[in-house]
């Protein structure tokens, strides 16, 4: 059995893969460890797969997949993470811009602190219109979520197998990785690497993934703070937006009971040209809306109690 699973997850990557290979494999006879290697082709239009079938033929620990169309890089690293048999699991991307020389240091950082080890470019080899979104980026993740890493994104991270039972990657969650499994109790940290910049193919991210990662992180606070509460926060926000409602509806009632019982009010202007009016009905609508939506949400959370453990272990004696 292998002590290290690594997955590689493989877009329209042709010129790097064998000699990414080549290094992990140097690297894994320098170390006292073995390696699995496990590619995953998230739909390669260049001659990916040809180079991948080669290093699957000539070594017994190389697994390749294969999808049948791109699905993305979070499906890619679920993919290999369900065929891997090793207790520990790194990812690392395949353009050669992680160096597995770091691998033995990832190993060393985790020990028995932590279960997540998270790469920090710190010098990285990107361009500015790249690392200045990521260190916003990185810096909102921390305040919204207390998680606070130089780098959340980093493709480069070692985790114990069992983070993986836990955290189901899907859509564009790879970036929330340490988040997702810091909310179920996982211990992570981080370590500086070694980041090159990419020499072969392009990089498969644009501007795109500013907006899509910040509803992302919307999505995975709440996820991570509240899934299961829901109505906690949905109903809260309801619950605030009807009490604003009734008391602009109870003081309208009294306005208007005043105006048409007392001669002397009667030149006040009538209820449909008091603006609050609308307001108020539109609070109460927004709340009560609030509130049901709140109730489905707890509906589906407690549908979902049977197939999820509110809870994870760390040991058994
Ligand atoms: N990748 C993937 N599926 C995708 C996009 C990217 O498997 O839809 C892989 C890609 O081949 C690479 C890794 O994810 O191994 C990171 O991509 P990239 O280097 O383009 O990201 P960047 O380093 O520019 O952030
Ligand atoms: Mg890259």
């Amino acid at each position: 059995m292998p002590d290290l699973s690594i997955i590689v997850p493989v877009f329209n990557e042709e010129g790097s893969l064998d000699e990414l290979h080549r290094q992990i494999t140097s690297v894994e006879s320098e170390t006292s460890q073995a390696f699995e290697i496990i590619f995953v082709d998230d739909g390669s239009s260049d001659k990916s797969w040809n180079v991948l079938k080669k290093l699957a033929t000539a070594n017994d620990n190389v697994q390749c997949i294969r999808f049948r169309r791109n699905f993305g890089k979070a499906a890619a690293l679920r993919a290999g993470a369900a065929v891997t048999s090793a207790p520990l699991v790194m990812t690392m991307d395949a353009d050669l811009q992680d160096d597995p020389a770091e691998i033995p240091r990832f190993i060393e950082a985790l020990g028995d602190d932590y279960d997540l080890i998270s790469g920090w470019k710190e010098k990285r080899n990107d361009p500015l219109g790249k690392t200045l979104p990521s260190r916003v980026f990185n810096w909102m993740i921390g305040l919204m979520t207390g998680v606070k890493l130089h780098d959340h994104n980093c493709g480069f991270k070692l985790y114990r197998r069992e983070i993986f039972d836990h955290v189901k990657l899907y859509g564009e969650m790879h970036r929330f990785v340490p988040v997702l499994a810091t909310a179920k109790g996982f211990r992570v940290n981080e370590i500086s690497v070694n980041h090159r910049a990419r020499e072969h193919g392009v990089s498969k991210y644009g501007l795109e993934r500013l907006p899509k990662g910040f509803l992302d992180l919307l999505t995975v606070s709440f996820l991570t703070g509240y899934n299961q509460r829901p109505q906690h926060v949905i109903g809260a926000i309801g619950l605030l937006s009807c009490f604003a409602g009734t008391l602009g509806i109870v003081y309208l009632t009294i306005y208007w009971l005043l105006r048409v019982s007392f001669e002397a009010y009667s030149t006040w202007p009538p209820l449909h040209e008091r603006p609050l009016l609308i307001f108020s009905l539109g609070a109460l609508l927004l709340g009560t809306q609030l509130l049901c939506m709140g109730f489905l949400a707890e509906l589906i959370v407690n549908r979902n109690q049977e197939s999820t453990e509110p809870y994870t272990i760390r040991e058994k004696l």
